[in-house]
């Protein structure tokens, strides 16, 4: 029995604290993409357009689905990394990348970084993909609880992104779909925001995905909209006409009538094929992962940006304000000011000097706001 994709919806917010919008989609069935990007003077921007834009071009179709997705990644990675080279402004651009493709009765996975993938089937929402993010790899070596990690302040470093490498290590999968099935592909500023028992409850309660789709986004806002916020909704039916899924907001209503909830599915679920190239053993893979940690962490604290003193001048860095061991700085200096640090008064001073990490634009209001003070 053939699935087809007969129900979608995709929407993009820029959220209540952004001035840009940085994520982008796709959304051409039999392929759903997200991506979500990084990088100064709007390179963000243009990283996640170019990974979106890959899936535009002609792919080999005769590949296995994951093999498809995994070329259109790599192929995105090295157009953003190539740019990168070439463009000063848009050194250490990169964007996350998460999408799918259904092919007969499976759902391929390539997934980059930490936009997710979900399938609401029945009742459960299932995550399908694990992030790449410092936090997550914590809680997969046992240091953090995933509680912990939902709420760790370093929670959006990522530790692979399309961009800053030549080569990127693309994770693939491959789930068992079904009739019925809705497919949620979305960026952080959503489960940055919106705990996962919330986003099922709104997707259950949906009355179409279009609706669930704004619903989602104007949860994410109603709880600060601190970044942008991007789902993709798909459901699947089945060729023979059989659409259990168009059902859901009616199951939903007898259920609040008191009625038995649909059915959840019984019996083990078969395990998804997990793909990536880390098959090696050895002292050699834990080096090149401790590795992969500090580039990952470097790329992923090119976002962050703040303020200190630099041979007594205000100054402006771009990074996070750690030195590692071997003299790795997670930092450089972007802009140093005219102004003596000691200028400022002591209040003042000690806001300057606390490094304490800031959006781009939020830095660089600050250092401009001292400079007018001080020209003043
Ligand atoms: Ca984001």
């Amino acid at each position: 029995m053939a699935l087809r994709i007969v129900e979608e919806a995709g929407l993009t917010d820029v959220g209540r604290q952004r001035h840009a919008n940085e994520d982008a989609y796709y959304d051409s069935p039999p392929i759903f993409a997200v991506a979500d990007g990084m990088g100064g003077a709007r390179a963000g921007e243009v990283a996640s357009r170019i990974a979106v834009e890959a899936f535009e071009q002609a792919r080999d179709e005769s590949a296995a689905p994951e093999d498809q997705l995994a070329q259109i990644a790599r192929a995105a990675n090295r157009r953003i990394y190539e740019l990168a080279q070439e463009d000063e402004e848009r050194a250490g651009m990169g964007t996350t990348l998460t999408a799918i493709m259904l092919a007969g009765d499976e759902i391929a996975i390539g997934h980059v970084g930490d936009s997710r993938a979900y399938r609401l089937r029945g009742d459960q929402l299932e995550r399908l993909t694990q992030d790449h993010s410092l936090v997550e790899e914590l809680v997969r070596q046992g240091k953090l609880t995933s509680e912990q990690a939902e709420m760790h302040p370093q929670r959006s470093i990522i530790t692979r992104a399309l961009g800053p490498e030549p080569e990127v290590d693309v994770e693939t999968l491959t789930y068992p779909a079904r009739a019925g099935d809705v497919y949620l592909l979305c960026s952080d500023g959503l489960t940055g925001m919106v705990p996962e028992e919330r986003v099922a409850e709104i997707l259950r309660a949906r009355s179409s995905l279009r609706q669930a789709a704004e619903a989602l986004v104007a949860e994410a806002n109603e709880r600060g909209g601190r970044d942008n916020i991007t789902v993709v909704l798909f459901r699947l039916g089945s060729d023979d006409g059989a659409d259990p899924g168009a059902d859901a907001h009616v199951l939903q209503d007898t259920a609040m009538l008191g009625a038995a909830p649909s059915a959840t599915p019984a019996g083990p679920e078969p395990r998804a094929r997990r793909r990536t190239g880390r098959a090696v053993v050895g002292g050699a893979v834990a080096l090149a992962a401790v590795a992969a940690v500090l580039a990952g962490l470097w790329i992923g604290s090119r976002q962050f940006w703040f303020v200190g003193a630099d041979q007594g001048r205000v100054s402006l860095y771009r990074g996070l304000p750690y030195e590692l061991p071997l003299g790795i700085k997670l930092y450089s200096e972007e802009y140093r000011s005219s102004v003596p640090s000691l200028s400022l008064p002591g209040l003042q001073r000690r806001r300057v000097l606390d490094h304490q990490l800031r959006g781009r634009s939020d830095a660089v209001d600050l250092v401009r706001s001292l400079e007018r003070a001080y020209a003043s």
